[in-house]
């Protein structure tokens, strides 16, 4: 977390550590405190406060937008890609045993859904279209402003999955023309377990929780305040990041990576990318080994997405670029922040080479090529 942030959540812990529904003055103060978060979340994506429904993170929001929907029906179409993050991908697999029928469109080789396909998916009965803004493992960004126009014209409600997109890239949710848009706080350096679903005025969802019909009946429960706190703090820092520099540092880390080791590849060179993600396929060298030669040397970088670290499934989000099992296994992904710093950049181009020769040494296939 940025410091801004520690320093703004750590009073809800001391002073002002009341319940934002109590009427009493810690209570209207924690419920203060809230607005102002509430500002900030809604102004980082062009939404009005009354708009932003706190939630425990990405994967809530997701699941309320899908969820949320589907529950006011017995049943229907929802279109989504097959290069969603797993809370968007697993929650209509569920929806699908439950009845729902969903198509799950194909994308380019840089991970690009064609907007076209999704206009020729749509059915009478389709209630939902699920694309994500950016994607999590290879940094894609979607032509949501477009999906929006169809959606819009077919009537079909409209979630996107901005957890990867709010505050890295510019967002406008009316621009896009989305009806539901989840973020979270820990991918712009506020705290994890927080995050907001944007719900647009007049869009009616099934909450996912009943109680004491807290956040205006759509999320019951006690408020995560501190959480919020340090979202909402997170939020205004990410608005005026400077998200430029750190896509000079991304490209300059992938040019000089480029340059020093033979037979490596940018995943998704040729689309529009958000800027602080990179990921790299090393061909003749195997991904768990890169990790932990790079965790030993203090760098810290996934194959695949970190959210399904420890599974020997090869990326559905590589798979569905077109990449075979071992190109999967070989991808890395370096996730760049405005805290990296250009000393950073340095000291993987230093120390990568000498990785990926040592673990080619070791591959059968490398040394065939070699000779070759
Ligand atoms: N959606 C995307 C695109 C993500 O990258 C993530 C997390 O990596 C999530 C959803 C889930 O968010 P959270 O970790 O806040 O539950």
């Amino acid at each position: 977390m940025r410091p801004e942030v520690v320093a703004a959540m750590m009073p809800v812990f001391t002073e002002n550590f009341g319940n934002a529904s109590s009427i009493h003055w810690y209570g209207q103060t924690a419920k203060a405190l809230m607005d102002d978060a509430r500002k900030h979340v809604a102004k980082l994506i062009g939404a009005e406060t009354s708009e932003i429904v706190f939630v425990s993170g990405g994967t809530e929001a997701d699941n309320f937008a899908i969820r949320g929907i589907a529950g006011l029906k017995s049943g229907g179409h929802i279109i989504t890609s097959k290069i969603e993050h797993h809370a968007v991908m697993h929650t209509c697999k569920d929806l699908e045993k439950q009845g729902f029928e969903v198509t799950w469109l194909g994308v380019s080789s840089d991970g690009v859904v064609d907007p076209g396909d999704v206009k020729r998916a749509l059915r009478p009965d389709t209630v939902l279209i699920t694309i994500m803004h950016a994607n999590n493992e290879i940094g894609t960004i979607e032509p949501i402003a477009e999906i929006g126009k169809i959606a819009a014209e077919a009537d079909v409600w409209f979630h996107s999955d901005g957890v990867q997109a709010s505050g890295k890239i510019p967002v406008d949710v009316k621009k896009l023309g989305v009806d539901l848009y989840s973020m979270s706080a820990h991918k712009i350096h506020g705290p994890k377990g927080v995050g907001a679903l944007y719900v647009k005025k007049g869009t009616t969802l099934k909450p996912l929780l009943t109680g004491g019909g807290h956040e205006r009946n759509r999320r019951s429960g006690t408020e995560n305040v501190a959480g919020i706190v340090g979202f909402g703090e997170a939020a205004k820092l990410a608005a005026s990041a400077d998200m430029g520099r750190v896509r000079e540092l991304r490209d300059r880390l992938e040019r000089e990576l480029k340059a020093q080791i033979e037979s490596i590849h940018v995943n998704a060179e040729g689309a529009e990318r958000i800027p602080n993600t990179s990921n790299i396929m090393v061909d003749f060298a195997e991904g768990e080994g890169l990790v932990i030669s790079l965790d030993l040397k203090g760098v810290a970088v996934s194959t695949g997405s970190a959210c399904s670290s420890g599974s020997l499934e090869p990326s559905h989000v590589l798979t569905a670029i077109g990449k075979s099992p071992d190109e999967a296994h070989g991808s890395l992904r370096f996730s760049l922040s405005p805290m990296t710093s250009a000393e950073d950049i340095d000291y993987v181009v230093e120390v990568l080479p000498g990785i990926v020769e040592r673990l080619r040494e070791l591959s059968p296939y490398y040394k065939k090529k070699v000779k070759i």
